[in-house]
């Protein structure tokens, strides 16, 4: 074992920290208020090739390994969760299908604009009747000549009204069950294709959210991704590295707020002496750091599997759920140490109570990860 990362990856963990303090930490609050994606901060990430930093060279990327994605994608979070999930939303949900599923001509046409975040992408799985349950999509696609023709309602899906190119799903087959669910790389402005308003949200509120609508929507027979069927399995693939991204992104969280909890109770004086010297907060502040440390790990060791080329749906299905659940936990804990100034609008951890809520949600409930968990542990 060699618990160390490589120099290139503490560089890159340091410039993004110097970026994130400098152009990030000014105008999250602001972000968060407005609800305003923050297009100057993802230009600038992809001028710097933080957009594409693990594709590979030939589509535009920086090569390196996955694990590095990941990193960005935590210390990102660690000033502005809506950035950070933003990050590894666009590797994991959009990115990644596309370079292990897509042709050559499809990789070309997509990855370049990805890797310089010239392009923003959505995936589009979720419907108002198939949340958890994927299998119960109704979406479908028609072949017609030379294009398909898709019908149906997804909901939920982040970047939607931004986005250049849809990720989507659709059955091509109802009768063969999720075998017969495909997808389809549909680019913005197709005909028939209806993004509704952005709903307001609790948290991670610099992402835009909305509902897309398919009416009898035409897209050419060349925007399969994969082979018809492919669907489902392309999706779990997907989802799969989306959750390292949750796990990396609840890190961040979990890290700022560690950051704040130790500069507040240094600062803040009852009883004649800062509050740090309280054991109780201590005892607050003990948990949170160990539980950054297993965090990190956890998210760590799934990347790495990855890059290995080995299994990782299990250790990313365990990642999200403990990295998210225990963020949760000390957002709780940090607001509560910060009294009844952490409950004011404006507290960065106010900001970060309402925005860990969507890693127990996003890409796979904490039940769902468990049910994937109990199931492999039962086998
Ligand atoms: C801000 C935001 C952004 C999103 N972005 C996208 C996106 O870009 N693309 C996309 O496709 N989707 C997106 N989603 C959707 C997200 O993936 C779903 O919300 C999530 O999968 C849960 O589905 P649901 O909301 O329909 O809840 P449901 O599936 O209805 O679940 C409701 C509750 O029941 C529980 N539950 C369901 N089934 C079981 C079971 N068998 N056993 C135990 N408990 C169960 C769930 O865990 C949950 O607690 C986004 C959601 C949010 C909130």
């Amino acid at each position: 074992m060699y618990f160390k990362l490589s120099e290139e990856q503490e560089l890159i963990r340091s410039n993004v920290h110097e970026f994130a303090l400098k152009h990030i930490e000014p105008i999250a609050a602001e972000i968060d208020a407005n609800s305003r994606y923050p297009a100057e901060i993802f230009e600038k990430l992809g001028e710097l090739g933080m957009m594409g930093i693990s594709y590979p060279a030939e589509y535009g990327g920086g090569g390196t390994e996955f694990l590095t994605t990941m990193i960005v994608t935590e210390e990102l979070s660690r000033f502005c969760a809506s950035t950070g999930f933003l990050h590894g939303y666009s590797f994991g949900l959009v990115g990644h299908p596309i370079l292990t599923f897509g042709n050559e001509e499809q990789k070309k046409k997509w990855m370049p604009g990805l890797a310089t975040g010239k392009f923003v992408g959505a995936f589009a799985l979720t419907e108002p009747g198939a949340g958890t349950d994927v299998r119960a999509a109704t979406s479908s696609a028609v072949k017609n000549g030379d294009s398909y023709i898709l019908n149906g309602t997804k909901t939920f899906i982040t970047n939607a009204s931004l986005a250049d190119v849809f990720v989507a799903f659709a059955y091509t087959d109802r009768s063969a069950g999720v075998k017969g669910m495909s997808c389809f790389l549909i680019p913005k402005g197709s005909p028939g294709l209806i993004v509704g308003e952005h709903f307001d949200k609790m948290g991670v509120r610099g992402s835009y959210t909305s509902e897309v609508v398919f009416k009898d929507c035409i897209v050419p027979a060349d925007c399969l991704l994969g082979k018809e069927g492919d669907g489902f399995k392309i999706a779990m693939s997907a989802l799969d590295v989306g959750r390292i991204g949750i796990a990396a992104m609840s890190t961040g969280i979990a890290q700022a707020c560690l950051d704040e909890s130790v500069r507040y109770s240094k600062e803040r004086v009852q009883f004649n002496k800062p509050i740090a010297s309280q054991q109780a907060i201590q005892w607050f502040i003990a948990n949170m750091s160990t539980d950054v440390d297993a965090a990190r790990f956890m998210y760590m060791y799934a990347a790495w599997l990855k890059d290995q080329g080995k299994p990782f749906s299990l250790a990313a299905s365990k990642a999200k759920l403990f990295c998210s659940e225990c963020a949760a936990r000390h957002t709780t804990k940090a607001v509560q140490i910060q009294g009844g100034y952490g409950f004011m609008k404006g507290a960065k951890v106010e900001r970060l109570y309402r925005d860990v809520k969507l890693a127990e949600i996003g890409e796979g409930t904490s039940e769902a990860q468990r049910m994937i968990i109990a199931g492999a542990a039962l086998r």
